[in-house]
């Protein structure tokens, strides 16, 4: 008998029509997440151009209706994930975005709200914590109902990179990346597991050397990756969009997958009204949990910086 519930229409908007949007849109139409992909940009142009060149391939994988649209077509989805915005320039910051970013945020959010007041949000435009937070405050919906993409690929760079040292599948690692989704981010290594096991003990098992100072050249990797890729391609966007991907199934699956998210954070080691990254449960109602990590003393201080620094910026924004 099949399960009636993996048949449940789903329907994503997609605001920006950029690399991020479309690469989000192309996995999950390979993925055949969802039934409905409606595209959205100040550009009509360039989002009818993507949906095209998308239903040429439609030959190929499952049936997915997409489409170019308006703001009154998200009246119906399930989930709006916003990629619209400016992307950052060689030698950028991610924060050195905001203004401008939030100015493109005040255009899109009463539009979407006008039409759907219980879709959940998904934010990936950058300073994607900010951004998480000021979607927060411009569309009035719950807490439960705004995810940010976060540290989501910051703990998949870290992921691939603890594989590759070890010579393990990433799928196997266990490891997460807390905090700002930037310079500030925090790799909790007392809590990275390999086989159920603590890295150095896993090391010891399987005869490896266990050297912290490669763990702290592995993360510094990890902070540099989104520089490095923009120096050599100007924009990062494939494991972004399997990310947002993830973030996605993970909602409309109810699958209570514990995905590494920016939320707003409330007495979260003293750490409230700011929206971070941390081990969160995601499931058919959005966020159902930001799990409260046992961290040691010198990330829970890594950890109040970082929400220091974002906080900061919030603070000045006067929203
Ligand atoms: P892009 O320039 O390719 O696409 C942005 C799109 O937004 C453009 O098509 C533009 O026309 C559209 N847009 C601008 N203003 C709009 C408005 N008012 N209404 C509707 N659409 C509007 O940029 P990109 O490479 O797709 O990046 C998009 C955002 O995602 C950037 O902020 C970037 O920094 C961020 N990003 C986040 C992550 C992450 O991990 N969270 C990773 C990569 C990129």
């Amino acid at each position: 008998m099949n399960n009636p519930q993996y048949y449940d229409t789903h329907k994503v908007a997609i605001i920006g029509s950029g690399f991020v949007g479309t690469s989000l849109a192309y996995a999950l139409m390979i993925q055949g997440s969802v039934s409905e992909i409606l595209l959205i940009d100040i550009n009509k142009k360039r989002a009818k151009g993507e949906a095209m060149d998308l239903h040429h391939g439609l030959s190929f994988v499952q049936p997915t209706r997409i489409w170019a649209g308006e703001y009154s077509d998200c009246a119906d989805a399930d989930i709006v994930v916003l990629t619209a915005g400016l992307p950052r320039k060689p030698g950028e910051s991610r924060l050195d975005l905001v203004t401008k970013n939030i100015e493109i945020f005040q255009q899109i959010i009463p539009n979407i709200i006008e039409h759907n007041q219980d879709c959940i949000f998904i934010v990936a435009t950058n300073p994607v914590d900010i951004m998480t937070y000021v979607t927060l405050k411009l569309s009035q919906c719950p807490a439960s109902r705004v995810i940010g993409a976060g540290t989501i690929l910051d703990t998949a760079r870290f992921r691939y990179l603890i594989g590759q040292h070890h010579r393990v599948d990433p799928r196997d690692v266990h490891a997460y990346i807390i905090g700002e989704h930037g310079d500030s981010e925090v790799p909790v290594f007392s809590l990275a597991t390999i086989a159920g096991m603590r890295l150095k003990d896993y090391c010891k098992r399987v005869e490896q050397l266990f050297d912290p100072q490669h763990l702290n050249d592995i993360f510094e990797q990890v902070k540099n990756a989104g520089r490095n890729i923009i120096e050599l391609k100007g924009r990062t966007n494939y494991a972004i969009g399997l990310g947002l991907t993830r973030i996605v199934e993970s909602i409309i699956r109810d699958e209570n997958s514990i995905l590494t998210v920016s939320s707003l954070l409330e007495n979260y080691h003293g750490i409230n009204d700011v929206c971070l990254s941390v081990p969160t449960i995601i499931n058919r109602a959005g966020i159902r949990e930001a799990i409260i990590l046992p961290l040691n003393d010198e990330e829970h201080q890594k950890f109040h910086h970082s929400a220091k620094i974002v906080k900061d910026v919030i603070q000045s924004l006067n929203l």
